[in-house]
């Protein structure tokens, strides 16, 4: 995929908020800190446009970013952030919950989680929930530069079992650092959008 263009659209805190265009949608979700923000700008080559390590589970919003005027992709707010209150976990869940059962669009949605740690209980519990929506979807690992190549399959492995992975759903060892899984993890959405 060669990125012509990227912007950031809207943080849209309601279905009244989201595009109209019928563009379509890659939605990311995964726990705070996991590299969501680093993903996103290593996918799209730009040094900042989605902001690192921005305030954790504060914002219930969906970001939107559109790429070379023909697809989006939709951050979720992190999830398996201690601090955040009983009423912003609901009012996440209502709004995810929202966009996932109903929204047209929605091509493809890419979990992310940690390679170098076996899924969390919010990571389990995320799986199972997209799963039940029976989205396409996809598990991105993250930060595969921090353990060593010979290890990369024995974690991959963890993180399949810990999940409960079915065969089918693919897998994507990633690095923002090195940029190892991009261009497979391009691949894949360009499937998944048809573009
Ligand atoms: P977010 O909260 O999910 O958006 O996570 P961020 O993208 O802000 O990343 C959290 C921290 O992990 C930051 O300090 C990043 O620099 C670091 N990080 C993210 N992805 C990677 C990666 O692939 N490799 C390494 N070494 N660090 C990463």
């Amino acid at each position: 995929m060669k990125i012509k263009s990227s912007e950031f659209v809207i943080s849209a805190a309601g279905e009244s908020q989201f595009p109209v265009d019928g563009l379509p949608e890659v939605a990311l979700a995964g726990r705070s800190n996991v590299g969501k923000s680093s993903l996103i700008n290593k996918m799209l080559l730009r040094r900042n446009l989605a902001r690192t390590s921005a305030q954790p589970g504060k914002t219930q919003t969906l970001n939107y970013y559109l790429i070379n005027g023909e697809l989006y992709f939709v951050d979720f707010p992190g999830y398996g952030y201690a601090k955040v209150s009983k009423s912003q976990r609901e009012a996440w869940g209502k709004l995810a919950e929202r966009y996932l059962r109903d929204r047209k669009p929605l091509k493809l949605v890419l979990q992310l989680v940690d390679l170098r740690h076996p899924p969390s209980a919010d990571d389990r519990n995320m799986y199972a929930w997209l799963s039940h929506y029976g989205i396409p979807m996809c598990v991105v690992a993250t930060k595969a530069d921090k353990i060593s190549r010979n290890q990369i399959p024995k974690h991959a492995k963890i993180v399949r079992q810990t999940l409960g992975m079915p065969g089918h759903v693919p897998l994507i060892v990633f690095s923002s650092e090195t940029g190892q899984g991009r261009e497979e993890l391009w691949s894949l959405i360009e499937q998944a959008v048809e573009i």
